[in-house]
C-alpha cells in the first residue's frame, strides 16, 4: 500500500478514537494506538511512522526477528514495539531481546520465565495479562467468563496475580483481551464491559500494582473498546489494509 493510504488510514482511525472518546466524555490522550504490522513490510511500519504512529505491534517473534531491526535501519530510530500473540517457552528469550512491552502473559510459568530472562538482561518489562472472557476454547489467557460466580476461576487468576506481582524483573500494568470475531461490534462490548470489571476488581485487591491499562479493541471494534474504557487498542487492517500472508 502507497504511503498516503498508511496516513490518511491512521487519520481516519485516530479520528473515530477522538470521536468514540467525545462520546463518552474520555481524553482521546488516554488512548494508545498500536498499529498492528504483522505480515506487513518494514516498509509500511515506516510510512505508519511518518504519520505519527509512535506503537507497533506484532504477533510472531520468527516475524518481529528480522522486522525490528529492519524499521530501525530504515527509519534511523526504533519505536515502542509491543508483542501481542502467544509466545511459546522457547521463544521467551526473544521476546525480552526485541520487544518494549507485552501484552501477551498468558500463564504464570511464561511470566515465571520472561521474570528470569528480564532481570537476567537487567529490564523490568510492563506487561499485560490475558485474560479469556469469552470462554471461546480458542483463546489463550486466564479463563474469566464467569469470574464473578464461579470461584475457580476467581481464585486460580486471583492466586496467579499474587505470585506474579512477587517477580522481579516484570510490572504489571494491566489486563488484555481478545474478542470474539463478530459481525456486530455491539456484540463484543459485554466482553469490554466484563474485562474492565475484572480489572477495577484486581486494583481493589492488588494495589500495589498500577492496573491503568486495558489492551482491548480491534479493527472490528475499537470504538466499542474505547468506549468501555480501552486504553490501548490493537489495530492492524483498518491501517494496513488485508494481511499479506498467514
Ligand atoms: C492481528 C492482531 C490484532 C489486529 O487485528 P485487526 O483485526 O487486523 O485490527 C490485534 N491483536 C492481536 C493479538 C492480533 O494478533
Amino acid at each position: 500500500m502507497a504511503d498516503v493510504d498508511v496516513a490518511k488510514r491512521v487519520a481516519l482511525v485516530k479520528a473515530t478514537i477522538a470521536e468514540a472518546c467525545a462520546r463518552v466524555g474520555r481524553d482521546p490522550s488516554e488512548v494508545t494506538l498500536v498499529a498492528v504490522c504483522k505480515t506487513h513490510p518494514p516498509e509500511a511500519v515506516v510510512a505508519a511512522m511518518r504519520a505519527g504512529v509512535t506503537d507497533f505491534g506484532e504477533n510472531r517473534v520468527e516475524e518481529a526477528r528480522g522486522k525490528i531491526p529492519a524499521v530501525e535501519a530504515l527509519a534511523g530510530s526504533r519505536p515502542t514495539w509491543h508483542m501481542v500473540g502467544h509466545i511459546q517457552r522457547r521463544k521467551a528469550r526473544d521476546v525480552v531481546a526485541l520487544f518494549d512491552f507485552v501484552h501477551s502473559v498468558d500463564r504464570l510459568k511464561l511470566a515465571e520465565r520472561l521474570s528470569r530472562l528480564a532481570s537476567e538482561a537487567g529490564r523490568e518489562i510492563p506487561i499485560l495479562l490475558e485474560i479469556n472472557v469469552s470462554g471461546e476454547e480458542t483463546k489463550w489467557g486466564w479463563r474469566a467468563d464467569h469470574w464473578k460466580n464461579t470461584p475457580s476461576q476467581r481464585n486460580t487468576l486471583w492466586s496467579d496475580v499474587e505470585a506474579i506481582l512477587k517477580l522481579p524483573g516484570l510490572r504489571v500494568e494491566g489486563l488484555m483481551t481478545m474478542a470474539p470475531i463478530v459481525d456486530d461490534p455491539e456484540t463484543a462490548r459485554p466482553i469490554f464491559v466484563r474485562l474492565r470489571e475484572l480489572r477495577d476488581a484486581l486494583a481493589t485487591d492488588f494495589p500495589e500494582a498500577s492496573w491503568r491499562h486495558l489492551s482491548m479493541g480491534m479493527t472490528d471494534d475499537y470504538p466499542v473498546a474505547v468506549e468501555e474504557g480501552a486504553t490501548i487498542v490493537r489495530i492492524g487492517r483498518a491501517i494496513f489494509g488485508p494481511r499479506r500472508s498467514e
